[in-house]
């Protein structure tokens, strides 16, 4: 039987919800394995299926939870959405929309995981596997607090609705559509977004800030087919090379982005926004060692923003595929077509059209040998940003505080949450509590990504103790 973690506080009355929490820990734990085990990669068509399984695993867990009126919502080409809710808290109480999503990021590079990516697996005290953290822990910190307390009481002393997506990893195409046939149902007075990350193993974090986000597509062509370079090769410029003339036209010696007027609309950071990043201070060894940056590997930047103001507040850009042959299926020809995708992200106040609009014109600029480029583009949201301060804002502190025997810091995020803004707006400006769940080791996204097990114990204490300061503070 698991025992509740040495620095938790459990706030005075909730000793049984606490303890409902941690004894049904070995089964949340199976269930996110289960769930774990389902390759819902959205962004693959080959595993549309699976993001249908994941769904209807998620559903059982819903209703197991407690929750009623368990459902899968289809919106025509999205990934199912799953929802549920539970109202018995009466028309007097506040209600919490829990948010988290279902899907997970492809495992790209399979054979550099040191366990199978969809077997879950321990080693240290961290749970590895694709979707683990992100954003698997998610659902399960959900149903873990709702059924503690389901179990010990009856039912949360808030009413709650959960909305578990099935399209962030890939920008939540559908978001739209969903929100105007859905929006009505899921009405709420907060909304908690599972999904983000701590700032510390141990030392929780509540998310004030996300950058936005862009996708483009570059595409160069040189040639009606490819060539023999042997014949060619010197007086016949191909595609390739000049893909990556143009990539490389992207940044300055520094890595700061290159193109003109791209960053012209980012808005300055206020001095009590300077403050929180200068509260939390910054320490380059210690994120040289998260990411793994080898030795000798410098930072970006020309030194006129600090590092974590570059990777919260400030536009960057990436290019994260090239489509050209594999070096073991290379032939020596000049390449006729050479495709790129970039990942932008937007700093506050950025206009995402007219920050693709100034790459289209750098493109058509900057491409080599008078070759052709064409640029399409992808999903693409703003930032979010709110004030951190408010009842919602302090319930969620001090549920953090009980839970992980620390206070939260105050974090903002790179990564983007498509969710966040439409829904807050939707709901009549409802704050929006982006909660910790994995920590700076996770790797979501990349490699190993892990969940730091100990600290999942805490992110469901916190969520059990959440729905008691939500259903105090907002009634
Ligand atoms: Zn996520």
């Amino acid at each position: 039987m698991p025992a509740l973690p040495a620095s938790t506080r459990v706030p005075d009355g909730l000793e049984d919800v606490a303890s409902g929490v941690i004894e049904q820990l070995p089964q949340t734990r199976a269930w996110l394995e289960d769930l774990v085990r389902i390759p819902s990669i959205s962004d693959v068509p080959a595993h549309a299926e699976d993001c249908r399984r994941s769904a209807e695993q998620t559903a059982r867990l819903l209703t197991e939870a407690g929750l009623e009126d368990v459902r899968l919502l289809e919106v025509e080409g999205a990934h199912p959405y799953v929802t549920g809710s539970w109202l018995g808290a009466g028309p007097d109480a506040p209600t919490v929309l829990l948010y988290a999503h279902h899907d997970v990021q492809p495992a790209a590079t399979a054979e550099r995981w040191s366990s199978p990516p969809f077997e879950p697996t321990e080693r240290d005290g961290r749970l590895y596997g694709r979707g683990a953290a992100d954003d698997k822990a998610g659902i399960l910190a959900h149903v873990a607090a709702i059924r503690a307390w389901t179990t010990t009481r009856g039912g949360p002393p808030v009413n709650v609705k959960v909305i578990v997506e099935g399209e962030e990893e890939v920008g939540s195409p559908h978001l739209g559509e969903f929100l105007a046939a859905h929006a009505g149902d899921l009405d709420a007075d907060v909304i908690v977004l599972t999904d983000l990350v701590n700032w510390k193993v141990g030392w929780p974090g509540l998310t004030w800030s996300l950058r936005g986000m862009a996708e483009a597509y570059v595409t160069v062509r040189a040639l009606q087919r490819p060539v023999h370079s042997g014949m060619w090769g010197g007086a016949v410029p191909d595609a390739l090379t000049g893909l990556l003339r143009l990539l490389a036209s992207l940044h300055d010696e520094h890595g700061e982005v290159a193109v003109a007027g791209f960053d012209d609309d980012v808005r300055e950071l206020t001095p009590a926004e300077r403050g929180r990043l200068e509260e939390l201070g910054e320490d380059p060894a210690a994120m040289r060692d998260e990411v793994g940056m080898l030795d000798g590997v410098d930072f970006l930047g020309d030194g006129r923003h600090g590092l974590l103001e570059q990777i919260w507040f400030r536009p960057s850009i990436t290019p994260v595929g090239i489509d050209a042959p594999a070096i073991a299926e290379a032939s020596n020809t000049l390449l006729a077509r050479a495709d790129a995708k970039l990942s932008l992200r937007l700093a506050p106040g950025q206009d995402p059209d007219r920050v693709l609009a100034t790459l289209r014109d750098h493109l058509e600029a900057h491409v080599p040998f008078g070759l052709q480029v064409e640029m399409t583009s992808g999903q693409a949201n703003p930032a979010w940003v709110t004030e951190p301060a408010g009842p919602a804002w302090e319930a969620a502190e001090a549920a953090m505080a009980a839970a992980y025997g620390r206070a939260p810091a105050a974090l903002g995020c790179g990564g983007s949450i498509p969710f966040a803004e439409p829904f807050s707006e939707a709901f009549g400006g409802a704050p929006c509590l982006l909660v910790g769940i994995e920590d700076p080791g996770s790797n979501a996204h990349g490699e190993d990504e892990s969940l730091h097990l100990e600290d999942f114990t805490k992110a469901c204490l916190t969520e059990a103790f959440l729905l008691e300061e939500l259903g105090r503070r907002l009634r």
